[in-house]
């Protein structure tokens, strides 16, 4: 019998804001362990919770940008349980009224575009980590994360392969860090997913029993993890086991998925409405506002990228990855005009000068600057080869490519007569070498033409040495 998964993702992402959901610490990552902690976090005796109001700001933007339908009046419900990152003994969730439910994401698979349906998207406080490495027997709390905001994407189980969920989040990700909501930093766990799987036989309409792998934190894991728990439950299906529901953790080192308890099921919960807390109540002249500040999505704007300046697929891929270099490739495109030639110089020498992607608004090269370096290699200034060099000297210096080039004599040699005495002493002093091109050695051009950039540190224009080494060789 042939199986088939089904797939349902519950990604977990970290709202962009400087202060916890309802109090005023930092999110700040890094910070040294429990000093981002307040009574407010802690759920000490007497503290009362407010909403920070950014909050709901990005969470409503991420809804409208996953296509959700929006809930004006929403709930935030206390999700009982004990844990020793959990201090307060609950956490603060939304349940029976989310304030997103419904939209869709869209994945490419094998050409064609498959809708990921959600289920709904709800506003929660991240607990805090337990740290159990390089403490021998003992387990520290940490609780910088207690109450850091999340927003908890889930999606129906319409996901048909390992492949899929990382598209699947691959996707949300872009789309999440393209409107400021998330950083989308998944070794920091800004951006984490549980992953449910089940298998069936092929062609079934109804559900298998599912497991839940928990806080998956790479693209890498979720595939991995997900493969495993595929193999695994055909596996026992097929030795005749039955699949229980329940929570499992993927151990990266070794590959595989194992239990961690037996699942709970909601009412075990015991979810009630936080009376600390008013129901939210959002505007929609407010919504319209988040609604008009959102900028284009990444689908769009790759279509628009292939489309408007006729880039291959893989340029516009590139270039779409974060709105920051879409940002820069346009700019540079109102100094330079030449989408291919500007997609090629970004797409090498400055995504290989970038550690992170995010770093090119604040590349020492400024668009503007790139823009005029090309300008320089189109009217025949310089040559390409320069202009790398030329580029180096930009960053590291900060001077401007003119600047560059003037101070330092680059300007290309195009002057015929110049470039023509220089080629003949050259063939002047190379007789065998001659011999041998004439004889059908014809890679000897190459050498030609290597001396030639020696002899004028290569700032002869090639075309031009080409074309008289060309005639010279055939006299
Ligand atoms: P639970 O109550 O166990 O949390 P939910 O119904 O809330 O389960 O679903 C949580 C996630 O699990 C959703 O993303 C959903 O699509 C997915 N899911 C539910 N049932 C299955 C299943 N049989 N196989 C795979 N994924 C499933
Ligand atoms: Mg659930």
């Amino acid at each position: 019998m042939e199986f088939e998964p089904v797939i349902g993702l519950e990604v977990h992402a970290q709202l962009k804001t400087k202060s916890k959901i309802f109090a005023p610490e930092s999110t700040e990552f890094g910070g040294s362990p429990n000093s981002h902690v307040s009574p407010i976090c802690l759920g000490l005796p007497g503290v009362l919770p407010v909403l920070n109001k950014e909050v709901l700001n990005l969470a409503f933007k991420a809804a409208i940008a996953l296509n959700c339908e929006l809930h004006l009046r929403s709930r935030f419900a206390r999700k009982n349980y004990f844990y020793p990152d959990l201090p307060k003994g609950y956490q603060i969730s939304q349940y029976e009224e989310p304030f997103s439910t419904g939209g869709w994401v869209e994945i490419g698979t094998n050409g064609s575009t498959k809708r990921i349906n959600l289920t709904r998207i709800h506003m929660e406080e991240d607990a805090g980590k337990l740290v159990h490495e390089n403490h021998g027997n003992s387990s520290f709390v940490d609780l910088n994360r207690a109450g850091v905001p999340l927003v908890e994407i889930v999606s129906e189980p319409e996901i048909a392969s390992a492949e899929e969920a990382v598209e699947y989040m691959k996707n949300i990700r872009s789309i999440l860090r393209y409107i400021g909501v998330c950083d989308g930093n998944m070794e920091e766990g800004s951006l984490r997913c549980d992953a449910n799987v089940s298998v069936r036989p092929k062609g079934s309409d109804k559900l298998g029993t599912k497991a839940e792998i928990k806080n998956v934190n790479s693209f890498r894991y979720v595939q991995k993890a997900i493969e495993y728990e595929i193999k695994r439950q055909i596996m026992a299906v097929e030795n005749g086991e039955e699949i229980v529901q329940e929570t499992r953790l993927f151990d990266s080192n070794k590959g595989v998925t194992f239990s961690m308890r037996s699942k709970e099921e909601a009412h075990d919960y015991r979810y009630f409405p936080d009376p600390d807390l008013l129901p939210v109540v959002m505007e929609e002249n407010h919504i319209e506002e988040l609604r008009r500040s959102l900028p284009e999505l990444p689908d769009k704007k790759l279509a628009r990228f292939k489309e408007e300046y006729k880039l291959p697929d893989y340029d516009a891929g590139v270039l779409t990855s974060t709105i920051e270099i879409a940002d820069y490739f346009e700019s540079c495109l109102k100094k330079h005009n030449n989408p291919k030639i500007v997609s090629n110089w970004i797409m090498t020498e400055v995504l290989r000068e970038l550690k992170d992607d995010d770093d090119i608004d604040s590349f020492p090269i400024s668009p503007d600057k790139l823009g005029e370096l090309l300008n320089l290699i189109e009217n025949g200034t310089i040559s390409g080869k320069i202009a790398k060099e030329v580029f180096e000297d930009m960053l590291s210096s900060g001077k401007t490519a003119e600047e560059i080039v003037k101070e330092k004599g680059m300007t290309q040699i195009s002057d015929q007569s110049e470039l023509e005495n220089i080629v003949s002493q050259i063939l002047a002093d190379n007789p065998d070498a001659i011999a041998k091109y004439k004889a059908g050695d014809q890679k000897l051009m190459g050498f030609f033409v290597g001396q030639v950039m020696k002899e004028t540190q290569g700032k002869a224009n090639p075309k031009v040495v080409n074309e008289i080494l060309r005639k010279g060789l055939s006299d």
